[in-house]
């Protein structure tokens, strides 16, 4: 008899995997996905290795397989064992990344009654008697419903004694899936703007001010608006609005949340364009790395619009003749809608496209069918990595340095980059890394020979050598010696002028939503904060509400002080709302557009945005760090930086990089056309090391200040960081449980003798309360701080993030 170790999926298990004894008859491999007892219940488990001999002397039976073909491949438990412990996750959290969607359901218990067998009522006690009623014509009852009528305890025996008297069969389903897709309803005019506005009036005249806000939303948008977003501004009701719908003004319907973006588009066949000699000696090199089949890691350092994609497509098309095949990581699916327009222009109906908004069904379908072999390339987000993709020759992460590749959210807290490389070592794949402005840590990787540096400094154009847009920085603190309190410096709004009249387009970037930034009390100084996160709220000029930007809570904006009474509240700092005003006032002539993620949440999207603007239905486009993305815009000609400052004082030691990074992508997107193009940075701190090499497009420069901070600081990649943080609703019993786990890590660095390990904290977190919960923070800084934290126990609570990014 054989045994297995089973990662079972329960929250509260306490060790990585369990011992199982093999039944008879039943062939279990590794990656098999099982059903295991434990305690009382019957949950899923993956088999990670099989044995011999079992970790412990009493072992139960595994119950039954959940599919005949192992859904995990040896090299995938690998991964996943070394994905646990490098981030000092749960094994099955690790192993979930890689089951199929909607993998992860309850067992259900259920008993039928077994066949040809009778029984004398008589002579049957009670409660068995009960089972046996409750199976009824179907002869089928679940576990549930019977708990409901008998109580758990007396279930339990009534229907084991049964079971083992062959009069009851137990068997198990799991909960069903919902496989409906994701459906959101609109609601749109049935009648012309002009009809609209005239009922609205009618409307007025009866004191219905609802209905009449409502049609005159609707005529003034003249576009399909969703539903929930309808109320939320009109504070109409479902029966309300169904009185509206009968009068046949407008009418209700459900639409897909998700476009398919490309869809509509006419699809042309691309064929690979010549290379220049630039980067055909990048792509050698890279195809080299994919023909020897041997892991190899390239940092991909150009400048955008150097014509990385076409590297990534020409690379992908050596592994599919090598009979490979790949994976494409994007920072985000809807914001980079042209490079999967590419990647399908080149592989027509050979790309898989992972996006969230699928629904589950159609989630599932699409693993199946990559499994399965069916797609030269999948396309997708970070969790794209752990999709089943067959014959794994090369992996690209496309925009490397971007944050949004760190999962800090949900355990294990990968980052997809350290994630990629492993399976590249495991598989023998080729990983790519690409970028204009790579993370620091991994251009000293490259630069130390942990991966090849490949570079591409120039402009792939239609006009050969069309130069970068040229970087202008304005110190704002000049401007307002000299009397300027507008929020565009004279530089920017005589170039914006001049832009926008000679038919170009500009782009405005500032990295915060809403409108004011604070409100303020001008007579005691109060500001108004969320009660629930203790930030300061943020007013919201077009729902003339404030908004809490962690929560999302919504406050009404108060009459007077809520301290002192006063009448005199007060609207400080900006946000992309009132630019937008300020916009509006300062060039009146041109037509302005926001893109922000208020107005995502609303009714447009992403696509929606970006194609009005491409279609130059706008002259200005204004935004947050969105804009800033791999968008192809060949009319903009300007791009304004309104305030570099707020991302060079986030309190993180990344800061700097950050705002690097911001500043150089916005730059990136100036100039994309034949026009060239230009690019203003208003700030207060123009001797910023950051500010000036991203004006200078200097990445060398900048990188050298940045390490020299980083060496000095003793900051990554000159150590490693872990970060522990603990969440509770009492902040007295937050900041004891932080000070007591110090000591924790103290004694056992003290007494295991890690010279190299330190603490800094506990401290509440930066976002130190969280839907109102209290955060504190322990950060341990050293060579190796996984060793060091690995052999300690973490209580309950506390949350585990290795390499975190965003302190
Ligand atoms: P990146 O990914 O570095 O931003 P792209 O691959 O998007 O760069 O290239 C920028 C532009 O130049 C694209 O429009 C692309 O089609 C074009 N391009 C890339 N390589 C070449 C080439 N060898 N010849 C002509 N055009 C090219
Ligand atoms: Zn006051
Ligand atoms: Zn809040």
């Amino acid at each position: 008899m054989g045994y297995a170790e089973v990662s079972v999926n329960s929250p509260i298990a306490r060790r990585q995997s369990f011992s199982y004894a093999i039944p008879p008859g039943l062939t279990v491999s590794i990656g098999q996905a099982v059903l295991v007892p434990f305690g009382a219940k019957v949950l899923q488990g993956i088999v990670i290795e099989l044995t011999e001999v079992p970790a412990v002397a009493e072992t139960r039976e595994i119950s039954g397989v959940i599919d005949i073909k192992p859904l995990l491949t040896p090299i995938q438990i690998d991964w996943a064992r070394w994905l646990s412990e490098y981030y000092l996750a749960p094994l099955w959290d690790a192993v979930a990344l890689m089951l199929p969607p909607g993998f992860e359901r309850r067992v259900l218990t259920f008993f039928t009654s077994a066949p040809d067998k009778t029984y004398d009522a008589d002579t049957l006690p009670p409660d068995q008697l009960a089972v046996l009623t409750a199976l009824g014509k179907n002869g089928k009852v679940g576990l549930k419903e019977l708990g409901k009528q008998l109580g758990q305890r007396r279930t339990q025996a009534a229907t084991n004694q049964l079971v083992n008297r062959f009069l009851l069969v137990r068997s198990y389903e799991f909960e069903p899936v919902r496989v409906k897709p994701k459906l959101v309803s609109y609601i749109n005019l049935l009648v012309s703007p002009v009809q609209a506005l005239a009922e609205a009036e009618i409307f007025r005249k009866k004191r219905s001010v609802r209905p009449a806000g409502l049609l005159e939303l609707l005529a003034g948008d003249n576009r399909p608006l969703k539903l929930v977003e309808v109320k939320k501004k009109t504070g109409m009701t479902a029966p309300a609005l169904k009185k509206l719908a009968e009068r046949k003004l407008v009418e209700i319907k459900q639409k897909e949340t998700w476009r398919e973006p490309l869809s509509g588009r006419q699809m042309v066949l691309s064929l690979p364009l010549a290379l220049t000699p630039g980067q055909q000696s990048v792509l050698d090199t890279v195809k080299t790395g994919i023909q020897a089949g041997q892991p190899s890691v390239f940092l991909l350092h150009g400048v955008t619009g150097s014509g990385k994609t076409e590297i990534y497509l020409q690379a992908l098309a050596e592994a599919v003749k090598q009979g490979k095949r790949g994976i494409m990581l994007v920072p985000e699916i809807s914001l980079t809608p042209q490079t999967i327009e590419r990647f399908t222009a080149r592989f027509p109906e050979r790309v898989a496209v992972l996006h969230s908004h699928l629904s589950l069904g159609e989630q599932f379908d699409e693993w199946q069918r990559i499994r399965n072999g069916e797609f030269d390339v999948v396309i997708g987000p970070r969790s794209a990595l752990f999709a089943p993709q067959p014959d794994l020759g090369l992996i690209v992460i496309d925009e490397e340095h971007e944050w949004n590749y760190k999962q800090s959210e949900n355990s294990p807290r990968y980052h997809t980059r350290t994630a990629a490389i492993r399976l590249g070592e495991l598989t023998g794949a080729t990983v790519v890394l690409g970028s204009a402005t790579p993370d620091v840590e991994s251009y000293y990787r490259a630069l130390s020979g942990d991966y090849k540096l490949l570079e591409l400094p120039e402009r792939v154009t239609p006009v050969a050598g069309t130069p970068l847009p040229e970087v202008e920085i304005v110190d704002l603190k000049q401007e307002l010696l000299s009397g300027n309190r507008s929020i565009f410096s004279r530089s920017l709004a005589q170039k914006t002028g001049e832009a926008v009249s000679s038919g170009e387009q500009v782009m405005f970037l500032l990295n915060r939503r809403g409108g004011a930034t604070f409100v303020q009390c001008r007579r005691c100084g109060f500001v108004m904060r969320c009660r629930r996160c203790d930030i300061s709220l943020t007013y919201h000029t077009d729902e003339n509400s404030l908004v809490c930007h962690q929560c999302n809570r919504r406050t009404a904006v108060p009459a007077v002080c809520p301290r002192c009474a006063s009448r005199r509240i007060k609207f400080v700092g900006i946000g992309t709302q009132k630019l937008e005003q300020a916009a509006k006032e300062a060039f009146p002539e041109a037509k302005l557009l926001r893109w922000d993620s208020d107005v995502i949440r609303g009714k447009h999207t992403n696509e929606e945005i970006l194609e009005t603007f491409r279609s130059h239905q706008a002259d200005i486009l204004i935004g947050t760090q969105m804009i800033a993305k791999g968008l192809d815009l060949p009319l903009v000609t300007l791009v304004g930086v309104i305030n570099a400052d707020t991302s060079l004082n986030l309190p993180d030691f990344r800061a700097g990089e950050r705002t690097f990074q911001l500043l150089s992508q916005v730059a990136g997107r100036a100039g994309r056309g034949l026009r060239g193009g230009r690019v203003v940075i208003q700030t207060y701190e123009p001797e910023n090391y950051a500010v000036k090499a991203a004006a200078r497009h200097d990445y060398a420069s900048f990188y050298e200040n940045e390490m020299a901070y980083r060496r000095q600081l003793y900051n990554p990649p000159f150590s490693r960081l872990i970060s522990l943080v603990f969440t509770h609703i009492n902040e007295i019993r937050c900041r004891e449980e932080a000070e007591k786990m110090k000591k924790v890590l103290e004694a056992a660095r003290d007494t295991r003798g890690i010279a190299d390990i330190y603490f800094i904290g506990p401290a509440p977190a930066f976002m130190h309360r969280l839907r109102g919960r209290y955060r504190w923070q322990i950060i341990i800084r050293g060579y190796n701080p996984t060793q060091f934290l690995t052999p300690i126990d973490i209580p309950r609570g506390w949350t585990v993030d290795v390499d975190p990014v965003g302190l």
